[in-house]
């Protein structure tokens, strides 16, 4: 049945994926974004379908709309964009989470919570099942993101539980794929770039550290699959269990690009988390899903993707040419 469903941080990396994908299932679709990292070349392409609506709107403050489900996606996900302007940060968690909850209290609409791996801090338990409660520091760099989606999850619950608001938590661990911003400091847009132009490759630390990464198509259908379950709400994991270090990782996109770049060892950034893994028993059992792309197949998408729109951008200036509106 064709539904009216809100996606918030819609114009941004995971959003534009899944506005596109409930277009084709026919659905209506309204994206409400304030462009902070979102670009509207992600959604420029759905402008002139007639059941896409975009909204330029910051969450942190009342939206009112008529919908039957709204996915919470707004916020920035990499640590650089994140840490920028932390306090804007924890409000879009926090306060969006509320406006949002209220949105969905209002008109009764089931809301989803794009959380994050982020919520297990520096985890002692490897791979990381729903039921671990996490190693976060409260007052450190990461915190604006770490305990904003931690709060939020929280208000979630809580909404569910004072309000009967119908909700789902879908944790999802580190996603990477095409329209991923070139100058948004994550590690797999960061090590294509710059092998695609064979720059020193920047390693933060000794490399050691792990990371598992899911194809942005297979983490799209985990999050439907989650909205649309009328069984379990969450928190559920969702995240491809193939497990690299950033070695590893660097050395994969060196020999995909055939470039000539070098490792480049960096200091390692405060507080970065040193392994990390899902355990996605759950997601199979209630979801039926897995991921199906593997990181070298999924590279080579995103590769292309890179090769055609951005190898010869010069992504510093390109960053602060974005910074400056
Ligand atoms: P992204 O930065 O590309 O997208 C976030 C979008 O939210 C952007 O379009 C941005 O402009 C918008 N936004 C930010 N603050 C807003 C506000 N106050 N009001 C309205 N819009 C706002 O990041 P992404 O990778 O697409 O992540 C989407 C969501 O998924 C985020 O909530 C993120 O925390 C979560 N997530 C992503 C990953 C990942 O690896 N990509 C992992 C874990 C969680
Ligand atoms: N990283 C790196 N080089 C880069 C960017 C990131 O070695 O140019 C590392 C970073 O220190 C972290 C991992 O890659 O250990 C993943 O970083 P990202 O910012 O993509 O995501 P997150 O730390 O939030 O998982």
């Amino acid at each position: 049945m064709k539904k009216r469903i809100l996606v918030t941080g819609g114009a941004g990396f995971l959003g534009s994926h899944l506005c596109e994908k409930l277009l084709e299932s026919g659905h209506d679709v309204i994206c409400v974004d304030n462009l902070f990292t979102g670009r509207k070349e992600n959604i420029a392409h759905l402008l002139n379908n007639p059941y896409f609506e975009f909204m330029r709107h910051d969450i942190t403050f009342p939206l009112f709309v008529e919908v039957d489900q709204i996915y919470n996606l707004a916020c920035p996900a990499s640590p650089t964009h994140y840490q920028f302007d932390p306090v804007q940060t924890t409000k879009t968690s926090v306060h969006g989470a509320i406006n949002m909850l209220g949105l969905a209290k209002r008109t009764k609409a089931r809301i989803l919570q794009a959380s994050t791996s982020e919520v297990y801090g520096d985890p002692e338990i490897h791979p990381q099942p729903e039921t671990y409660w996490g190693k976060v520091n409260p007052v450190g760099v990461r915190s604006c993101y770490d305990e904003g989606k931690r709060c939020a999850e929280t208000l979630f619950s809580d909404y569910h539980r004072q309000h009967n608001v119908d909700i789902r938590i879908a944790r999802i661990f580190n996603t990477y794929g095409p329209r991923m911003d070139p100058g948004d400091g994550r590690v797999v847009s960061n090590f294509i770039v710059q092998a695609l132009q064979n720059k020193k490759i920047t390693i933060y630390g000794d490399g050691s550290q792990t990371r598992s990464f899911c194809y942005v198509d297979d983490l799209i259908e985990g999050l439907i699959r989650l909205m649309n379950s009328d069984g379990y709400k969450g928190p559920i994991n969702l995240g491809n269990c193939g497990e690299f270090t950033m070695r590893e990782l660097a050395e994969k996109v060196v020999f995909l690009t055939e470039s000539s770049s070098e490792l480049a060892f960096l200091p390692l950034p405060l507080d970065d988390p040193r392994q990390r893994r899902p355990d996605i028993t759950k997601a199979r059992r209630e979801l039926s899903w897995e991921p199906s792309i593997n990181l070298n197949k999924g590279l080579k998408y995103t590769v292309e993707y890179f090769m055609k729109f951005f190898t010869n951008i010069d992504v510093e200036s390109y960053s602060e040419k974005r910074k400056a509106g």
